[in-house]
């Protein structure tokens, strides 16, 4: 069977290495098969570098993504968005921007990451403007390993008291930046990660917004042909 498949959310780290394991099979046994696969963000739960790829999982998941012989894509999340031209040879995909848009199977599709379209979280939308500067991010990598892991491990306490306490609705897409993406790509399928909230949602103007699910307990898939769209859900082997 003819699929594309997308993933996003793994948040790979070296204290989930069963999620690892079970992405490392997908990529053998599942997307091997596929016509290509596109990863929207958050490939990693951290990412300080290309000099740091050699950390655990970064450097397996460089060799079994570079030995599967399909397109392969990558478009920075909020975690990994340091990840640069040297890793991704390494990998064997290619960076996409955010958004991108392309025709999938003769329907206009725009990917994205997600983050990006959460515009009433003003502070988590100030953070990313700093994150993402050319000159912060050249000043960070010119940091020892040890400042930048660190430095990524406070992020992360940070951004996990912040989830802790905001609101849900503060932290989902919002309708009007949803809106605006679909008017300025003129796509009629969005699909995208980053909020975990894994769902189909068709929209009026037969538009249809397609959210892909994390994969702290699970794997999370979706699957595009020109038949069908479908989310699936990859069991843990060992359960
Ligand atoms: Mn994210």
């Amino acid at each position: 069977m003819s699929e594309t498949l997308f993933i996003s959310d793994l948040h790979l780290d070296p204290s989930r290495p069963e999620i690892t394991a079970l992405f490392l099979d997908f990529l053998q046994k599942r997307a091997a098969q596929a016509d290509a696969l596109f990863i929207l963000g958050d490939l990693f739960e951290a990412f300080i570098g290309d000099d740091d790829a050699d950390a655990d999982p970064a450097l397996a998941v460089a060799v079994s993504l570079n030995a599967l012989q399909i397109p392969k894509y990558f478009m920075h999340g909020n975690r990994d968005f340091l990840l640069g031209e040297a890793y991704a040879e390494r990998a064997g995909f290619l960076i996409l921007d955010d958004p991108s848009e392309l025709d999938l199977y003769g329907v206009a599709t725009v990917l994205l990451h997600g983050d990006s379209m959460c515009t009433a979280d003003v502070a988590y939308q100030r953070t990313r403007a700093q994150l993402r500067n050319p000159q912060w991010q050249a000043t960070f990598l010119a940091e020892s390993i040890e400042d930048r892991r660190a430095f990524a491990e406070r992020a992360r306490q940070q951004s996990r008291d912040y989830t802790g306490s905001a609101s849900a609705e503060i932290m989902d897409v919002t309708q009007a930046a949803v809106h605006s993406m679909f008017e300025r790509s003129g796509a009629k399928r969005m699909i995208h990660g980053h909020t975990h909230r894994p769902a189909i949602h068709a929209l009026d103007a037969g538009r249809e917004r397609i959210v892909l699910g994390d994969w702290y307990s699970q794997g999370s898939v979706l699957s595009v042909s020109a038949q069908r769209v479908e989310l699936q859900t990859l069991a843990h082997p060992t359960c």
